[in-house]
């Protein structure tokens, strides 16, 4: 069969160098200051936009609109969205099957340029995009910047993966004939990311299937859909084919279940919480009707990540390393260091020298740049002060606890502590997502293990100790998928930490890592006998 002709022609373009991390932006410096100030200005100009779905490379509209607002005025219109419902998935996944059939036969330099044109793209409006996350969900400028910098990360890494991926062989070849192993594509896929890596895990997940030949609908979080939207005019920029990428809005369990639940969908790649993951888990094994495949789901889900500090340890860089986890982005990451477990001795050190780390902590609005800014939305912001309310019976609270009141109703919460927690309480065992940290007393570094390893999640951890005999036994006990040693339990970075979580946390998937791209692909063998 001849191989369709693509409609886009993308200018071939090739990764340059090794792979390398793209710089953060030093904020410190007059120029980015303006430069970020300057975008902020631009986006500003830009709220309150009607934005279309896009299907097979149509501007459609639905029958109704939801709007995104930014979290710390929530009066702040960001973009007013199609609210996607079964029609609309339907005709996503319509669209995408079409453009399967070309873009599975698109040559690899074609698929590998469309990534590579894209991170080119952002680079270029890097501010753009950090202000656009500033707006939208609430980030500062630097973890603004961190997820602008793994988006670019992820696009130039992927392009090298599938390169690497196809240049693989079978280890052996049988005497008398040519062996062949092939990675092929899967099909159409459902991109379902969350809210608070709205650029970076959005567009990596969507990297990886479309470089490996899939096509995909991306179900973008309500709390972020314009970041997504202004990714899609990146990607048709970067010349990609209409079609290969659609962009759905609308809610979970209306929108998302319907991708999640159609016949023609071959696998989800899903990031977000425990109990969403596990029902896509669930409803994905039951075949539907027409369905001739078992679905695959890649699944990454939440954390309740700990950090453990040895007597021994250097106390001020641990004070440094957990205040960073714990209340980076308003400890809305799923690597937030939301537990500390102090060895005995050092305990009461240790907790004075935090709370003193936490006055340096200024809460507002992330436009002008604050340590903190908001949380997410209403229902996190009640989420998260009924846990700190039900937490005073489980804990002695030192630190924060109330929610911080301001005219513009911003959903801000103070850094909140915590201390002497039972392991077992719900302070310590549930994914809170948001600033509150649960610290615990440990009487050896064996009981830091267990209490480390006495949840249900199993994603970062840490360690701060100078004995290297520490170090060995977690690098072997403490039973999780990314461990950091000396250093915070966050911000993991392409290539060097391919990402994913055991237990719930997930299904290990490694993104940003050596064998990421295989889970959106079938291998397939061809033994040729020779004559
Ligand atoms: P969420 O589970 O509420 O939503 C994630 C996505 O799923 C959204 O797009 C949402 O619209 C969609 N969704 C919700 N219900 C659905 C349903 N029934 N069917 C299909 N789709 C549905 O999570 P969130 O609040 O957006 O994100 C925060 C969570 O994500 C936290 O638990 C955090 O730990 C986790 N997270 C994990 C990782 C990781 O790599 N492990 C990274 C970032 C965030």
């Amino acid at each position: 069969m001849a191989t369709p002709a693509l409609t886009t022609q993308i200018q071939h373009r090739t990764p340059k160098g090794k792979f390398e991390n793209e710089p953060f932006t030093d904020f410190s410096h007059g120029k980015h200051t303006n430069d970020m100030k300057a975008a902020l200005s631009w986006v500003s100009d830009q709220l309150g936009r009607e934005y279309p779905l896009v299907l097979g490379g149509e501007r459609v509209r639905a029958s109704a609109t939801f709007t995104s607002v930014n979290p710390a005025k929530p009066a702040e219109v960001i973009g007013v969205h199609q609210a996607g419902g079964v029609t609309e998935a339907n005709q996503a996944v319509e669209a995408a099957l079409k453009s399967f059939e070309s873009w599975k036969f698109a040559p690899l330099e074609e698929r590998v340029s469309l990534l590579l044109r894209t991170a080119e793209i952002i680079k270029q409006r890097k501010f753009e995009f950090c202000a656009w996350l500033t707006y939208e969900v609430g980030k500062n400028w630097a973890e603004a910047d961190a997820d602008v910098a793994e988006c670019i990360d992820f696009l130039d890494f992927y392009a090298r993966e599938a390169l690497r991926l196809a240049g693989s062989q079978t280890p052996i070849q049988f005497p008398g004939e040519r062996d062949e192993l092939k990675y092929i594509p899967l099909g159409v896929g459902a991109v379902i990311p969350p809210w608070n890596f709205p650029l970076a895990i959005m567009a990596g997940m969507t990297a990886a299937a479309i470089v490996t030949g899939n096509t995909v609908v991306v179900k973008p979080s309500p709390d972020a859909p314009t970041i997504a939207a202004r990714f899609l005019d990146v990607l048709e920029e970067a010349g990609m084919p209409p079609g290969v990428v659609n962009l759905l809005q609308g809610d979970g369990p209306n929108c998302g279940n319907a991708l999640v639940e159609h016949p023609k969908v071959r696998f989800i790649a899903f990031t977000g919480s425990r109990p969403v993951g596990l029902e896509i888990h669930e409803k994905a094994a039951k075949p539907r009707a027409g369905q001739i495949w078992i679905k695959r789901t890649i699944l990454e889900l939440g954390g309740k990540d700990a950090t453990i500090v040895a007597a021994d340890a250097d106390v001020n860089a641990a004070v440094d390393g957990v205040i960073a986890a714990a209340f980076g982005f308003s400890g809305q990451k799923c690597s937030a260091g939301s537990r500390a477990i102090i060895e005995d001795s050092i305990y009461d050190v240790f907790v004075e020298k935090l709370r003193d780390g936490l006055e340096a902590i200024s809460v507002s609005d992330p436009v002008t740049n604050p340590r903190m800014g908001p949380v997410i939305n209403a229902a996190a912001h009640a989420r998260v002060l009924r846990y700190i309310e039900a937490g005073k019976a489980e804990g002695r609270l030192v630190a924060g606890g109330h929610a911080v009141e301001t005219e513009s109703g911003g959903y801000y919460i103070e850094p909140t502590v915590f201390i002497d927690v039972d392991p077992k309480a719900k302070l310590a065992q549930e994914e809170i997502f948001g600033p509150v940290l649960a610290v615990m007393r440990v009487k050896s570094f064996d009981e830091a293990l267990a209490v480390a390893n006495g949840t249900e999640f199993g994603l970062t951890g840490a360690v701060y100790s100078t004995a290297p005999e520490n170090l060995d036994r977690a690098r072997r006990e403490f039973h999780v998928g990314n461990l950091y040693l000396n250093r915070k339990c966050t911000g993991a970075m392409v290539g060097a930490h391919p990402f994913g979580g055991f237990n719930m946390s997930g299904t290990d998937s490694k993104a940003g890592g050596p064998e990421y791209l295989l889970h959106f692909t079938q291998a397939k063998t061809v033994a040729e006998r020779l004559i």
